[in-house]
């Protein structure tokens, strides 16, 4: 099946609520722009400088969304233009997107990634750790950035019924956090969960923003 064909099978599964984000990382450009013309306009890379490359040479109302770890002493290459940063996950790395944000006369959308796999490998805080974060001082002096919601990666296994108790717990971890912190706010919203192989589980607890990638563009190949 062609990229569009696959692209359009997910899009059927996914109700005009939420929002696909199209995960490109590792593939070239011609299969982007494939998407690109059917008019999706979220695109997801998990490395800052692929990111960047790619952001160079495709077309400048691309959202380009950053999925991956990031590191504190990279964001300076994506804060003049990234969409939305996924993986934020200390208070170090939101006071740095604050700053570099600052310097780019932006406000930086952000979503507080949550470990909520049982894997000990994935990255994100625990509830504690962001209550922590967003209880401090310094948090509340940050400016130029928006905490749009929260994100997760659920456990890479065929049980579905952990998958969904993770997608459960991400849902109520952001309710939590919602009635706590951003009660009054309009930004936080968002629960961006679910890729190729659970984002159908992932919609039916709660997802606003799906991360979708070998689905559409087929499976990855990595040289290194
Ligand atoms: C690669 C990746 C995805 C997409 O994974 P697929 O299984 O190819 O859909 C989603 N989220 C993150 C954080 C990723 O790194």
């Amino acid at each position: 099946m062609s990229i569009k064909d696959n692209l359009n099978q997910v899009l059927q599964k996914i109700p005009s609520h939420v929002k696909l984000v199209a995960v490109s990382k590792t593939k070239p450009a011609t299969d982007i722009m494939e998407v690109y013309n059917t008019g999706v306009r979220d695109f997801g890379e998990n490395k800052v400088q692929e990111l960047l490359s790619k952001y160079e040479t495709l077309p400048a109302d691309i959202r380009w969304h950053l999925i991956g770890h990031l590191q504190t002493n990279k964001v300076k290459y994506i804060a003049p233009f990234v969409s939305c940063i996924h993986s934020v996950d200390s208070l170090k790395l939101l006071k740095e997107i604050n700053k570099e944000a600052l310097k780019s006369n932006r406000t930086i959308n952000c979503l507080l990634q949550i470990h909520i796999a049982k894997e000990e490998t994935k990255f994100g805080y625990s509830l504690e750790e962001v209550e922590e974060t967003l209880q401090s001082d310094d948090f509340k002096n940050l400016k130029n950035i928006s905490i749009g919601g929260v994100m997760g990666m659920a456990t890479y296994t065929s049980d579905t019924n952990q998958v969904r108790r993770e997608f459960e717990e991400l849902k109520s971890i952001f309710n939590k956090l919602k009635e706590k912190y951003f009660k009054s706010s309009s930004e936080f919203k968002d629960i961006s969960m679910g890729m190729s192989d659970d984002f159908e589980i992932a919609i039916e607890c709660g997802s606003t923003i799906v991360r979708v990638g070998s689905s559409i563009f087929g499976e990855r190949n990595y040289l290194n």
